[in-house]
């Protein structure tokens, strides 16, 4: 296989993620968010093109079942800046949809709206990243909350089934997840995921030098006297199942579903990446 590739080859032992596929129409993203799990990769802030992407993909298809699930993108946003000039997911979907496959976009970026006839007329769910309203810091290069709503409404208008992703929230930081929530209902979605932050030795010191006071107050707690799993190290229990009940209320008192992804705190009514909806 080339670039379609079987979702999570680590085999997370906290991921609750049913069978499905994972396509990255680009390397890298540039929408430079701090937090990013992705920076492995290197120069992963600086996006580009996949070589000879097309007629790759079509010789993986032919490999994977007929309706399989293929999410968009696991390491990296399909809405990139770039995807406006170049239009390579766009091509991607086109591909999927005569592959007939069931595809699951995850983005920061109201881009994704270009793409609603397309969405509409194949077996599509789109959950959209909102971390915070104040995401400047956090997201520098991504589309404002707003635009993202603005997106989701769109999509909802077009009968494109939309979750929230409020994820990753930061212990000190994330104190707006209400509105957001609120925010997203009135966008018309159908489902919210969540998750901690989970600092990763590159990802926390960008953390740091954006939110230093944070960072000195979470250290232990995160390096010291929380869990390890992989590479990622993560709060304690306790406060992680604090943080996402909290979440969890506000969605109960809505009546939307709710799930977590990676916490491995049993609180899931639904599927952890919206695949439910299809
Ligand atoms: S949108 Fe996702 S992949 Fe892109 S920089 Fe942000 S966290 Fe990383």
């Amino acid at each position: 296989m080339y670039f379609i590739r079987e979702f999570d080859p680590w085999k997370n032992k906290f991921c609750t993620c049913p069978k499905k596929y994972s396509l990255n129409p680009y390397t890298g993203c540039d929408h430079r968010c701090i937090y990013c799990y992705s920076t492995y990769i290197p120069n992963f802030y600086n996006c580009r093109r996949k070589k000879d992407l097309f007629r790759k993909i079509e010789k993986d298809l032919q490999k994977i079942p007929e309706k399989s699930i293929i999410s968009m993108s696991n390491s990296s946003d399909p809405y990139p800046t770039i995807e406006k000039k170049y239009g390579d997911t766009r091509r991607v979907l086109e591909i999927l949809k005569r592959y007939d496959m069931r595809v699951l976009i995850v983005t920061k970026s109201d881009l994704v709206t270009r793409d609603a006839d397309l969405l509409s007329e194949m077996r599509s769910v789109v959950t959209v990243t909102i971390t915070t309203l104040e995401s400047k810091k956090l997201e520098p290069n991504a589309p404002s909350p707003e635009k993202r709503f603005e997106a989701m409404k769109i999509l909802n208008d077009h009968d494109i089934p939309t979750a929230l992703r409020l994820d990753p929230v930061f212990l000190y930081l994330s104190k707006d997840y209400k509105k957001v929530i609120e925010e997203g209902i009135k966008a018309g979605i159908k489902h919210i995921t969540s998750s901690t932050y989970k600092a990763k030795k590159d990802n926390w010191i960008r953390f740091s030098k954006v939110y230093p006071e944070i960072a000195k107050k979470t250290y232990d707690l995160y390096f010291k006297k929380g869990t390890n799993v992989g590479r990622s190290y993560y709060l304690p229990e306790n406060i992680r199942r604090e943080m996402m009940e909290k979440i969890k209320n506000v969605c109960d008192n809505y009546g939307i579903s709710f799930a977590t992804c990676r916490e491995n705190l049993n609180m899931n009514s639904k599927s952890c990446d919206g695949s439910h909806l299809f």
